[in-house]
């Protein structure tokens, strides 16, 4: 749980404007030191935060969320990015057998529910997992849209801390970021998938300027869940 002292309206206040960079060092090294973990999905542009974290401490944990559903190339990716950066502390998480042998016995749950199929193969193993944290950094920005066009830096979700160092970075900062540090990108990106989640979920993005706009195309869903209060 956290710490009810921390006030986040003066948070988001304070650190408005910093870096991503002094919002990561400040989270990671004082306010919730040992207590808070990075969320990736090793999509487009996770390798942001991976190298900064990486320029802080290379034992930070990282957790990927494995739905079983990840293409190929994103695990390739993740294995490339955590040699390239000498991470050495990341940590996939599945999905329950039990919840899938009850809920998706055959593995096509997505079709007919997929928030029923997100949360059995995402929120209920992250939940799980930060029971070890107090905080966790998320990679989300408000240019993406959606939802997310209300992001702030500092936020309270399920009695976690969420921090969103990139809440207020645009495209050219994510551009700069990977030339200037010689970042390899995700092999789906230069195919034209510009927000990458499952194999069943994901197409290439119809617009450019929607990254997200090739998740769930056949759906009215944008978020998988995990951003979300849980259910009751
Ligand atoms: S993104 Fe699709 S396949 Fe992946 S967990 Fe959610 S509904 Fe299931």
């Amino acid at each position: 749980m956290y710490h009810d002292s921390i006030n986040l309206k003066n948070l988001n206040k304070e650190y408005k404007g910093s870096s991503p960079e002094l919002i990561l060092r400040m989270t990671i090294e004082e306010m919730f030191k040992n207590k808070i973990a990075y969320v990736c999905s090793f999509g487009t542009e996770s390798a942001v935060i991976l190298h900064m974290i990486s320029q802080i401490d290379s034992n930070f944990p990282v957790i990927l969320i494995n739905t079983n559903f990840l293409f190929k190339e994103t695990i390739e990716y993740k294995n490339h990015l955590l040699q390239k950066l000498k991470l050495k502390n990341c940590k996939e998480i599945f999905p329950n057998n039990s919840d899938l042998v009850k809920n998706d016995k055959y593995g096509d749950l997505w079709k007919s529910n997929p928030d029923l199929c997100c949360n059995i193969r995402k929120v209920i193993p992250l939940k799980k997992e930060l029971r070890n944290y107090q905080a966790w950094i998320s990679g989300r920005k408000s240019f993406h849209k959606g939802e997310r066009k209300l992001l702030k830096i500092f936020e309270v979700l399920n009695q976690k801390v969420v921090v969103n160092p990139l809440a207020f970075v645009n495209k050219s900062f994510i551009d700069s970021y990977f030339d200037f540090h010689k970042i390899s990108k995700h092999p789906l990106f230069t195919k034209g998938y510009l927000s990458i989640g499952c194999i069943n979920c994901t197409i290439k993005s119809s617009n450019v300027n929607d990254p997200r706009s090739g998740r769930w195309t056949n759906n009215i869903k944008t978020e998988c869940g995990i951003h979300y209060s849980y259910k009751k």
